[in-house]
This record gives C-alpha cells, sequence and structure tokens, in this order.
C-alpha cells in the first residue's frame, strides 16, 4: 500500500485528531467561519513580515511559481496562496530552529519548500517524485519530503482537498516540523527513505518523536496496547501490524531510545540503513529493545 512503502506523508490526524469522515461531518458554514478568521490571521501575520525577497521562479510545465526567501530558506508558491505565504515561510524558520535544536547540529544541506495549490498538482508531482505512478493519494495526505524539498498541500484547502486535518496554526506547524525531520534525516542517509522498507518505525517514529506530536490521549492508548497481547512483538510490529496506531507506536519508540540511550545514539542512527544497523547503534537485542519499550509505556505518565 502507498503509505507503507511511501514513508514521507504525514498523518497528524491519526495523532491528534478525529477523522472528518462522512458520519462526522463539519458545518459547511462552520468551516468557512474558522477558514476566514484562518486566512485573516495569516494575512495580518503577512502584511507584518520585512527583509524578504519575491522572485519568479521557471518551471517546466510553465505554470507560474513565485518564490520568497528568508533565512537561506526559499519557498515556492502560487497566486492563490500569496496571503499565506509570509506567515507559512515565518512557520518553517521556526520548525528548521526547533529541528536543529533536537539534533544538535544544522541542517547539512539546503532545502526548498514548495507550497501546491491544489491536490491534484500535489498528487501528480508526488507521484513523479517517487519514480513510479500512484493512482490517487488518500486524501489525509497533505505533506511529503525528500532531502531537497519539503512540499505541502496548501493549509487553504485542507478542509477542502484534504480530510481530517484543520488548518490551525499549531496544526499547520506541526505539519511543517515533521516533514523537516524527514529532511534533516534524508539528508544524512545514504538511502533515499522510502527505499528504507522495514525500517518505517524508525523514519516516521522520529518525525513523530522529534516534532513532538504524542499526545496525552496517545499514551493512554499506548499503554493499553502495551498492557495486551496486541502489543509488538518485533520492530516491524510497531508499523502497519495495527494500522490506526502506526504512528504512535513507533514514535513512542523512539522516545523510548532517546531518554534511556540519549539523544547522541538517535544522531548516530540517522546514517544507518537496516535493521542489524540500527539495532548495533542501539547496542541491544531487539528483544530487549520491546521489552524495555514496553515497561517504559507502561511507566510513562500519560499527561508529559
Ligand atoms: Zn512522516
Amino acid at each position: 500500500m502507498v503509505r507503507e512503502s511511501f514513508l514521507s506523508i504525514n498523518e497528524i490526524r491519526r495523532l491528534a485528531w478525529p477523522c472528518l469522515s462522512p458520519l462526522n461531518p463539519i458545518p459547511i458554514m462552520a468551516m468557512k467561519k474558522k477558514l476566514a478568521v484562518i486566512l485573516f490571521l495569516l494575512c495580518l501575520a503577512g502584511c507584518a513580515s520585512s527583509r524578504m525577497t519575491v522572485n519568479s521562479v521557471a518551471n517546466p510545465e510553465n505554470v507560474p511559481w513565485q518564490a520568497l526567501s528568508k533565512n537561506g530558506i526559499t519557498i515556492e508558491y502560487q497566486h492563490p496562496d500569496e496571503r499565506l505565504i509570509s506567515d507559512l515561510l515565518q512557520q518553517v524558520v521556526a520548525g528548521e530552529h526547533a529541528v536543529t535544536e533536537f539534533f544538535g547540529s544544522p541542517f547539512p544541506k539546503s532545502y526548498k519548500v514548495r507550497i501546491f495549490s491544489s491536490r491534484a498538482e500535489m498528487d501528480d508531482f508526488w507521484s513523479r517524485t517517487v519514480e513510479r505512478p500512484v493512482a490517487s493519494a488518500n486524501c489525509w495526505m497533505i505533506a511529503s519530503a525528500t532531502a531537497e524539498l519539503l512540499y505541502i498541500l496548501s493549509p487553504r484547502i485542507w478542509l477542502t482537498e484534504a480530510c481530517a486535518n484543520n488548518p490551525d496554526r499549531e496544526s499547520i506547524q506541526n505539519t511543517i516540523n515533521h516533514e523537516l525531520v524527514h529532511v534533516y534525516h534524508a539528508q544524512l542517509n545514504p538511502n533515499k527513505l522510502w527505499n528504507m522498507k522495514g525500517r518505517t518505525w524508525f523514519i516516521e517514529g522520529l518525525a513523530v518523536h522529534a516534532s513532538k506530536q504524542l499526545t496525552a490521549r496517545n499514551w493512554t492508548s499506548l499503554k493499553n496496547i502495551a498492557n495486551s497481547d496486541a502489543r509488538p512483538k518485533g520492530l516491524g510490529d510497531f508499523w502497519g501490524a495495527t494500522k490506526k496506531n502506526s504512528y504512535s507506536l513507533s514514535g513512542s519508540l523512539i522516545e523510548y531510545i532517546d531518554k534511556t540511550f540519549g539523544r547522541d545514539v538517535i544522531v548516530q542512527m540517522l546514517s544507518k540503513t537496516t535493521k542489524e544497523e540500527l539495532l548495533d547503534a542501539i547496542g541491544v537485542s531487539e528483544a530487549s529493545l520491546i521489552q524495555g519499550w514496553q515497561s517504559y509505556v507502561m511507566r510513562r505518565p500519560d499527561a508529559q
């Protein structure tokens, strides 16, 4: 399935929000009012920004892209998102600061950010980027990343061209931070991340943990899983065995490794490409790692 083989698509809703399924619709008027408020606030922030440069960007499809740069980061966008871009760029700058602080060193290479103004265009780009056809992306897929590029569906259309993603400031920041962790990881790993099948527990778990996406509600669910027969028995079970909790299970495992073995170990793991290399970096067997995770989750307070 696409979601399991392509590792960089974000799925924030599984961590924090209920799905906006047809069984649980948001009233259209409420959606429009909330979006209007958000757009207004983003516009205010954008109007107040300074020290940015705007340039035209050439692209093979001859679609009129523009670019805005700040602090060495360039964000590419199209006309419909003009009023959001200044604030989004500020959030990317904040995200880069947070990721750099987590890993203790700056991004090794430069990267760009691209805001897609339509779902169809992002899906088409995504399909070409992963070098294989994609029939259709799931509606909750709103962002992705490579070593050179973070790309994201414009929050302007999250309520109409995505599902279960509220375009509030915290959600946007979480999404940016999560994807920037993938960018950082991809820059330090010799393999393309989506080719690292079987290590998704590390790739996605790292992004979830480093961007602080686990909530008290997640930890309550994780305790129930860790205390049941449905708990992971092998590292492969953290991703995909129970699809509903893959992000939170993997994130909790990386938090356990981080808190128990140290941030230096996490940094060493960034360049590893196999399960054996990852376990060597931690210095434990697969069985004892999972046993340690189980007791860590059982002991951990929910609300931190
Ligand atoms: Zn991800």
